[in-house]
Order: C-alpha cells, then sequence, then structure tokens
C-alpha cells in the first residue's frame, strides 16, 4: 500500500494527520493513502518563490526547454508503470490512461521544442517594434519576463498526469517555479509522475502537495499565480479569497462546460462526414467513461435526422464493452470514485425527469453488463443517452453530469436555433460542427465563435485524419468563457502569458535593442 509522498521545501515528506484513502474504483479496494496535514505549506511556498523562482529565471528559454524533454523523456521511460497506475487508481482502460499519460508527456515535449527555438535568451519579445512619436528613435516593444512568485497548479481528479505536463510545460518555460496540487482521489499517477521528474529541475522549481490541502491558495500573494481546473464551485471559492482579490494572484480557470456537436443540416446518413459525427460521438462519450471536461454533452441534430441517427448511434454505443479495465476487451471501465458515481446517477435522474431515456446505462436498470467486474461492486455506469426537443423544458443546458452520458436535443436545424442553443450552455470549452455546406459553416462560425474557447470543424476532407473535439492540443487553445471559467491555457506561446507579465517598454530604439541582447 503506498503512502503518497509530498515534495515539500525541497525535501520528500509525508503528512501525519488521519490519512485520506485512495481506491481502485473496479474493486473499492484501498489501494493509497495520503495526508497533507503537517505539512509546512508555507516554507514549501516560500522555498519555491526563493529558491526555486532565482534559479530557473537564471536559465534561458532553451535550458528551461531542455528541462521539460528531460521531464517528458522520463515520463516516458517509466511509461508502463504510469500507466498501471492510472488503470489501478482510476478506471482507465489502458487506451484512456495512455490519453493521459502520453498527452503529459507531448505537453512538455511540445513546450520543450518551443524553447528550443526560443533559443539563448530570457525574454520573450511579444510582436515588432513601434514607432511612437514623430522621430523614428521613440520607439515601443511589448516584452514578457517571468512573475516573481510561485504557480500553484490545482488539478481536478480526471486528467492527473496531463493536468499537471500541460500547465508545468507552460509555467517553467515561462520561467515560474511550480507547486503541483493533484485532486486527491486519483493522485497516484502525479505523485509517482512527480517523484520521477522533480529532479530534472533545481531545487524547489517543482514542489508537490499530496492530499486535501484547501489552504494552500491563502498562502498567495502578489505576483503568484493560481492555475486550476475543476468544478466552478470550488473555483468561486477561489476567485472569492481575500488574499487572491486584494494582490491580484492571477487565476486561471478551466471548469465545467456543455460541450456541443452540432450536425448540419445537408448531411445524409452515411456520407463521409456522418460517419466522422457518428465516431466523434461513441468516443467522447465513452473515452475515459465521459470524465473529459470536453466531452460532448449536448448532440444538436435536425428533427429529420434524429432517428436514424439515434439508431446509428445505440448500436455503436451497444459495442463499447464495460467492465474491469485489465479485462481483455474491455474499452470503457469505472467512473473514478463513489461520489463520483452517486453524481453521475443523481445528473442522470435530473436529466431523465425531462428527457426520453434512449439508453440506459444504471446499474438499477438491470440492462448494464460487466465484463470481469460484479454489478454492484465498483462505481460502473454504462453509456447513457437522453433525448429531449428543443423547445421543451430540460436541465440539459444546465446541468453537467461528468460520466458517459449525452443528450441529443431535435432542432429545426437552422444556425440561429443553433446559436440560441449553444449561448444556453453558459459558455464552453469546445463546440463541434459538422457539415460539408460552408455557407453552414460560415454561418455557425459566427453563432459558435462568442461561446467557445476552441471550435473543431468536421467535414469529409477531414473525416479519416480529423482529432475528435475532446482532444486537447498543446499548439491550440483550451478553455472558454463564462461558466468554462474563462481561462486560456495552451495554444503556442499563449500559454506562458498566465505565468509572464507583459511589459511595455519604451525608449530609444537602440536602447530597446541593446536591453533585449544582454
Ligand atoms: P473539484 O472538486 O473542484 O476539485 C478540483 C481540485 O480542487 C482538486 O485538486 C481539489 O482537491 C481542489 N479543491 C477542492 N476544494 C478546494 C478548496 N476549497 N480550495 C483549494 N482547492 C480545492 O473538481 P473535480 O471533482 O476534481 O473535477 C471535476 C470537475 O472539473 C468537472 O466539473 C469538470 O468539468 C471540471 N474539469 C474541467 C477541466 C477543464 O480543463 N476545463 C478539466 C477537467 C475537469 P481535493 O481533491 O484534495 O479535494
Amino acid at each position: 500500500m503506498r503512502n503518497l509522498q509530498s515534495l515539500v521545501a525541497g525535501s520528500w515528506q509525508v503528512g501525519t494527520g488521519e490519512p485520506q484513502t485512495l481506491v481502485n474504483p473496479t474493486t473499492e479496494e484501498v489501494v493509497a493513502y495520503t495526508s497533507a496535514e503537517g505539512l509546512d505549506l508555507e516554507a514549501t511556498v516560500s522555498f519555491a518563490r526563493n529558491e526555486g523562482g532565482p534559479a530557473l529565471r537564471a536559465l534561458t528559454l532553451a535550458e528551461r526547454g531542455a528541462i521539460l524533454e528531460q521531464m517528458a523523456k522520463r515520463i516516458h521511460e517509466h511509461r508502463n508503470e504510469l500507466l498501471e497506475l492510472a488503470m489501478i487508481n482510476g478506471g482507465n482502460t489502458r487506451s484512456d490512461a495512455k490519453f493521459d499519460v502520453d498527452g503529459a508527456a507531448g505537453a512538455l515535449a511540445h513546450y520543450a521544442t518551443i524553447g528550443k527555438e526560443l533559443g539563448d535568451t530570457r525574454v520573450i519579445v511579444d510582436g515588432d517594434g513601434e514607432q511612437v512619436g514623430q522621430s523614428p528613435r521613440l520607439s515601443g516593444r511589448h516584452v514578457y519576463l517571468p512573475r516573481k512568485g510561485v504557480a500553484l497548479l490545482i488539478n481536478a481528479f480526471n486528467f492527473p498526469a496531463w493536468g499537471f505536463g500541460e500547465k508545468a510545460a507552460c509555467a517553467l518555460l515561462a520561467g515560474m517555479p511550480v507547486i503541483c496540487k493533484p485532486a486527491t482521489s486519483t493522485a497516484v499517477v502525479a505523485a509517482r509522475m512527480l517523484e520521477l521528474i522533480a529532479d530534472a529541475a533545481p531545487p524547489g522549481v517543482v514542489s508537490l502537495v499530496s492530499g486535501s490541502a484547501h489552504d494552500l491558495p491563502k498562502l498567495l500573494g502578489y505576483g503568484d499565480a493560481i492555475a486550476f481546473t475543476g468544478s466552478s464551485g470550488t473555483a468561486q471559492r477561489l476567485r472569492a479569497l481575500p488574499n487572491v482579490m486584494s494582490a491580484a494572484v492571477r487565476l486561471n480557470i478551466e471548469a465545467d462546460s456543455l460541450n456541443a456537436a452540432v450536425l448540419g443540416p445537408d448531411l445524409e446518413p452515411g456520407s463521409d462526414t456522418w460517419e466522422l459525427f457518428l465516431r466523434d460521438l461513441r468516443r467522447e462519450m465513452t473515452q475515459k467513461t465521459g470524465q473529459k471536461c470536453t466531452a460532448t454533452r449536448r448532440i444538436f441534430v435536425p428533427e429529420d435526422r434524429a432517428e436514424v441517427l439515434i439508431e446509428a448511434l445505440v448500436d455503436r454505443l451497444g459495442t463499447v464493452i464495460v467492465g474491469d479495465p485489465f479485462t481483455e476487451g474491455v474499452r470503457m471501465g469505472p467512473v473514478a470514485s463513489a461520489q463520483q458515481h452517486r453524481d453521475v446517477l443523481d445528473g442522470i435522474g435530473q436529466l431523465a425527469e425531462n428527457c426520453d431515456v434512449v439508453l440506459d446505462g444504471r446499474p438499477a436498470g438491470g440492462k448494464l453488463e460487466l465484463k470481469g467486474a460484479e454489478v454492484g461492486k465498483g462505481y460502473f455506469v454504462g453509456p447513457t443517452l437522453l433525448q429531449v426537443a428543443h423547445d421543451a423544458p430540460s436541465k440539459v443546458h444546465d446541468l453537467e453530469v461528468f460520466g458517459p452520458v449525452a443528450t441529443i436535443v431535435t432542432t429545426p436545424g437552422t444556425p440561429e436555433v443553433y446559436g440560441q442553443l449553444l449561448a444556453r450552455g453558459g459558455g464552453g470549452l469546445v463546440g463541434s460542427v459538422y457539415s460539408d455546406d460552408r455557407k453552414f459553416a460560415a454561418a455557425m462560425l459566427m453563432e459558435a465563435a462568442p461561446h467557445h474557447g476552441r471550435l473543431v470543424f468536421g467535414s469529409k476532407k477531414v473525416a479519416e485524419k480529423a482529432f475528435s473535439p475532446g482532444m486537447v492540443l498543446p499548439q491550440l487553445l483550451h478553455g472558454g468563457p463564462g461558466r468554462a471559467g474563462g481561462g486560456e491555457e495552451l495554444g503556442g506561446m499563449r500559454g506562458l502569458a498566465i505565468y509572464a507579465q507583459r511589459t511595455a517598454i519604451q525608449a530609444d530604439r537602440a536602447l530597446i535593442d541593446a536591453m533585449l541582447k544582454a
């Protein structure tokens, strides 16, 4: 049984309080325990600020990139071990675990390359020089330099590896030391990963707090940053912290999202783009047992396509074998915790008050078949599909059910109505539009973009190669307005902005050039 360690003030320690237990969601067996009580959190913050920060800022961007490369390599070298831990503690299938662990290594490697390209400098220049007066000597330039504090990285339970990787890659390259605070229920993967990679950087650059150290954000002040991923309830608590408000601690929030997929009225059943739509829906509903912030929750379809679509989707979902992730052939494991299981079943119940249940994955429905596991043990729920008309009352535009659950919303199929329905989600991470009609796609861009951080357009030209919408790529922004938190992560260089101060330099042009070369 593991007792998860924390890396505080440069040394590995275990908490001394009543331990929190972490379980295997397939068997409900306890697999690890941890506690953050007794850890000196103030010392952790000041060690990161005073030791890690200066050491990291002294390095060039290329040198910081080399640290990220080393971290990515170590994750890759220990890939099998990490995958197995994700299967044990997260209920992930091996394929789900790869999505998380390889995603972490991929994000670190991507930013390692950006660091190499930025090269032998510690200043990131933003845009070209501007002439600010009549004389060309009067010049202006924007630069990014690291904030001189710590970045607290608070992650959700669903991506213990990638959640750290995507945030740490940007923070470390920008020049801020990080304190990683994984979600407790699935922290085994994050804790092991940090053991493997922390010493790739100088002491204090990477710290880890295992266990529910909910007071940690209260210790932050001027110059610090918090990158948070989790529920909007926790996000609201962080926003309201007096120290966060008074010291303008930079707070980036990645929260809930009622992601929608839109079917264009032009698509004929059986066409390449129709098949892409079905493939993506199946993946988004079942990958990681639907526990992805980017998973599709709302499926908007023209009324005259609903019947044939539902039949095809139910067929496809029927091929998803649910059970013990270690059993051959299983394609979907349990949700990650008992709490999560209760929330998903409760959420389906709430949706079902107004929607028809087309496919019922609830164990109580008696139709859930498991492979390698017993019904009644473990936190299983099968793919669940509901249906409602666009103008009927329902909770589909308000309630995020964080499991393998989606609702088909039947509509007239016009961009205007689709736009109104998208807006009712209150701001999302990713929207997807499937159509081979360019006019319809252009109209949907205008309707959908203001409500989303990312839009994916599926069409026949990309049908064979497209990534499904839930896949977050380091090149493109991740985040979204409104209920999604209003944050922005990744997106190449854009991802560094959270952790850096952008400063306009106004001076004579030769001086600016000289300072930037120094
Ligand atoms: P959560 O309960 O809000 O927890 C998220 C993190 O916050 C955990 O590390 C948790 O620690 C910590 N935390 C909880 N209360 C805190 C407090 N008062 N002060 C400081 N930290 C606190 O969310 P979750 O259940 O892990 O994640 C599910 C939610 O995350 C879903 O709604 C999903 O949509 C969202 N999500 C969003 C994204 C995105 O990128 N937008 C990605 C993944 C998930 P403990 O575990 O120790 O309590």
